[in-house]
């Protein structure tokens, strides 16, 4: 004998039903012989108890509702028996629904809707489900009954979640099966009283129900068709990596089934256990998948957990005092006092110190228990034993799971270490003493994260994510876009990382996809789905989303879009970009960022402020933490001076050396943007905070490279017409330097506290003296390269080694999260 029992999404369309249909086929070919247990269509049971707490309120609209379930279950049977044999379930199920209806008139006279008649209001979901498809199975040649579980399950009066006579109902169960030949098709859920009342075994139950049919038969296996594939290592709707577990113990299926994995009800595991008897959840939609086996044996597992499941909404009672130390009995009186009132218990966490215990239980209990608490310690209240009853609200259990963890170390330091990372903040923690299971309550906000950052670093053969947004999709940001195409197989193949890009937004169009944004057609998506950019509304939603492992990514050279830096590594998001505006403003602005990374735990990197892809800032990183000090930096860091200066000889007057880098493309659209020297002062600027010099941009003395003519003239063509006019003064420069034998460069320097720019003749003996191209170049002289300076040289600007840097720059953040 096997019992079969069909879920909610199961019984839900008439193409679900024929699954049904062809599994029992299937069986029955196999010699099988069996029983099966129906719940009611899929949201009927809610819709049920809407329509009730409607009809208690007066509110007439329930009929409405009701009409629509009525022709839910009409539409059933037209479509799945021929119209000759309709006649008779057709009757059953409109007298059904007149019951139903008088019921409910009988509610709405009434204006109360109390546990008793809640529990028989939903039962009508499971006995017109369950009487539908015993005449669709009969209707396909399938001698099948229908059987009202109530005949059978003998319960007491706890409405709502009534408790099994084991002794009667297993007797009932035992008597009604002998010599039945047909196909029993049982209600789920429901059971009676002794006298006759309908009462409910708790939402979800019909999984009971299986299993009590199950253990009384002594079953082959009961069989669990739901609407996924099997048990998994964590809820599929929220965390899309989750995957199945093939076996698992019936006590690891209990935790998990206890702290929230509703693909099974925690009491189903109860009877099957103690006959032994193996439960199979398989997936109704793709029934040749193998499922979960849960069963008495633990198998060796890969992974040291086995699942992780979290119950979304709970509250939080938190009881504290002196007076509680040391006294026998406080916690004994506390549960006595829920449980005489059924307020049932999720977790209990207690300080060792006993000055406070704290646990959660259901929201809805929640003013319940502060009242039945504050009767139970009126006494201690009065005298300042007990200081407070506290409750906190929009709170969630997450739950991890496992045989493996009593033999493994180090499990909690790797559950509350992603929990850091992450941002999320652990209210109360506890762990069954029988070491299979720790939980953390978290705020209601976090969970989702929460949940997929767990996944990720506990089955860690999966591969990992990165979540990342981009703003400013320019040069930059689109070659960064190619280059995340073109390494995707590579880093989820090698490196397990994969890289999701969530967020896109360039100066027009900005797109959130939580599916993830194709870096190869991200142009078409952002102009078929985008909506128009708002840089606070992109923020918001990063911020709103909450992803794990989040990354924020700045292509632009905004000035804007940095006071908005601050909130994101607030909110646990990683920062990487190649914009130097937040790195030199003010020391103060500079000094919060890194501070809120430290603080929050994220990453805030941007190698390609200075030196475009070039090792730079990490270099000094590297030299600073191991102890190194600074003496001296000089440095070419303008990619478009360097160019200018390298071209500019007695050949080509200066004028023409800067139209040259224009129509290259290597200056801004206004070149005195870059001979300005404001840029490279920011370079330097930069470059002297990191090695610990806390400058202010104002301090950094930049010596003019042009004369005043030229850097007033009021366009660009004026300018160009005034650089030809003093083509003298640049061709005297150049003269001079020809003088001694040297070149003229444009340099950046930092010596005892001192920053400046200035235009400077390099001799031949000088390591800037031979420098092509639009190349840059620094040396380091410190303490360790005092005789030689360390000399860091190559291409200072372009956006292929530039998006290369800041790509490296996002894929370091993953291996801090690891
Ligand atoms: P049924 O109506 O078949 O009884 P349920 O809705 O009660 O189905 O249970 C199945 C659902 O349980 C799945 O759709 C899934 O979203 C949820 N679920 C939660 N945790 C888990 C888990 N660890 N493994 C599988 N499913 C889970
Ligand atoms: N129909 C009931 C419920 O929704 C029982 C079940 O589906 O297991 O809770
Ligand atoms: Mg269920």
């Amino acid at each position: 004998m096997k019992v079969l029992k069909f879920g909610g999404t199961s019984v839900a369309s008439a193409e679900n039903i024929r699954n049904i249909v062809s599994i029992v086929e299937k069986n029955i070919k196999q010699g099988e012989h069996l029983a099966l247990v129906f719940s009611a269509m899929g949201g009927v049971t809610n819709k049920l108890l809407e329509i009730g707490r409607m009809a208690a309120a007066g509110n007439d609209s329930y009929k409405e509702l009701l009409d629509a379930i009525e022709a839910k279950h009409f539409a059933l049977i037209k479509s799945l028996i021929p119209v000759q044999s309709q006649s008779n379930i057709l009757a059953l199920t409109k007298s059904g629904f007149n019951d139903l209806s008088d019921l409910l008139r009988g509610v709405s006279l009434i204006r109360e809707f109390s546990k008793r008649t809640s529990d028989l209001t939903v039962s009508f979901g499971e006995r017109l489900s369950t009487r539908i498809i015993a005449a669709v199975l009969t209707s396909s040649g399938i001698s099948a009954d229908f059987c009202d579980a109530r005949t059978l399950i003998r319960t007491d009066h706890h409405f709502g979640m009534a408790n099994v006579d084991f002794n009667v109902t297993n007797a009932n169960i035992q008597e009604y099966f002998e010599n039945r030949n047909a196909i029993q098709c049982v209600t789920g859920f429901i059971g009676q009283t002794e006298d006759g009342i309908t009462t409910t075994l708790g939402r979800g139950g019909s999984d009971y129900t299986a299993s009590i049919l199950g253990a009384a038969l002594q079953a082959s296996v009961i069989e669990i068709w739901t609407d996924v594939d099997g048990m998994m290592t964590a809820d599929p709707r929220k965390v899309p990596n989750a995957f199945t577990i093939p076996d698992i113990s019936y006590a690891e299926a209990m935790e998990l089934s206890h702290f929230g994995a509703k693909v099974i009800y925690p009491p189903s595991l109860q009877p099957a256990f103690t006959r032994n008897i193996p439960i199979k959840i398989l997936n109704t939609f793709n029934p040749s998948f193998e499922g979960t086996l849960v069963s008495r044996s633990t198998p060796a597992r890969a992974f040291d957990i086995t699942g992780i499941s979290s119950i979304d909404d709970i509250a939080l009672v938190d009881i504290q005092g002196s007076g509680m130390i040391g006294v026998a009995g406080v916690s004994s009186r506390l549960f006595t006092a829920l449980s005489q009132n059924s307020i049932s218990v999720i977790l209990i966490s207690q300080a060792s110190s006993e000055h406070s215990i704290c646990f959660a239980i259901n929201p809805e209990d929640a003013q319940r228990a502060q009242v039945v608490l504050e009767r139970a310690f009126e006494k201690e209240i009065a005298a300042a034993q007990i200081d407070s009853i506290s409750i906190q609200k929009n709170l969630s259990i997450i739950a991890i799971v496992g045989e493996g963890m009593r033999r493994s170390t180090g499990i909690s330091g790797k559950l509350f270490s992603v929990l850091g990372k992450n941002g999320v903040n652990v209210v109360a923690t506890a762990q069954g003493s029988s070491e299979l299971n720790i939980s953390v309550v978290i705020s209601k906000n976090d969970l989702s994260k929460a949940l997929n950052a767990i996944h990720g670093v506990f089955f860690q053969s999966e591969t990992r994510s990165l979540n990342v947004f981009i703003v400013g999709a320019g040069l930059i940001g689109s070659t960064l876009l190619n280059q995340i195409a073109s390494q995707a197989a590579y880093l989820k193949e090698e490196r397990l990382l994969e890289i999701n890009v969530i967020g896109l937004s360039n100066t027009r169009k900005m797109l959130l996809d939580t599916n993830g944004i194709s870096p190869v057609t991200w142009r078409d998506s952002l102009e078929a789905n985008g909506v128009k950019t708002s840089l606070p509304a992109f923020v918001q939603r990063i911020q709103e989303l909450n992803l794990p492992n989040s990354v924020f990514v700045d292509c632009t050279s905004d000035k804007e879009i940095v006071q908005y830096y601050p909130m994101l590594l607030k909110s646990h998001i990683s920062i990487v970009t190649p914009n130097k505006v937040a790195n030199s403003g003010t020391y103060a602005d500079y000094k919060l960022l890194r501070e809120s990374a430290l603080k929050y735990g994220v990453k805030f990197l941007y190698e390609t402020n200075v030196g475009a892809g070039l090792p730079i800032i990490s270099t000094i990183d590297g030299l600073i933490t191991s102890g190194d000090k600074f003496l001296k930096i000089e440095a070419i860091l303008s990619g478009t001076l360097s160019y200018i200066f390298n071209s500019f000889g007695p050949d080509l007057p200066f004028a023409d050396a800067v139209r040259d880098a224009k129509a290259k493309g290597y200056t801004e659209p206004d070149p005195r943007d870059d001979l300005s020297g404001l840029d490279v002062a920011r370079k330097i600027l930069i470059l002297a905070r990191e090695v610990g010099v806390p400058l202010e941009p104002e301090a950094i003395k930049i010596a003019p490279l042009l004369p005043d003519n030229c850097l007033q003239a009021p366009s660009v063509d004026e300018f160009f017409r005034q650089l030809e006019i003093s083509d003298d003064y640049f061709a005297n420069l150049l003269a001079d330097a020809a003088k001694s034998d040297g070149r003229l460069r444009y340099i950046a320097s930092l010596e005892n506290g001192n920053a400046s720019v200035q235009l400077r003749v390099v001799d031949r003996q000088h390591p800037f003296y031979n420098l092509s191209g639009s190349d840059n170049i620094i040396s380091f002289t410190t303490e360790r390269y005092k005789d030689t300076p360390l000399v860091i040289k190559g291409p200072g600007a372009g956006a292929e080694v530039t998006a290369t840097r800041v790509f490296a720059d996002i894929i370091s953040v993953s291996s801090f999260l690891e």
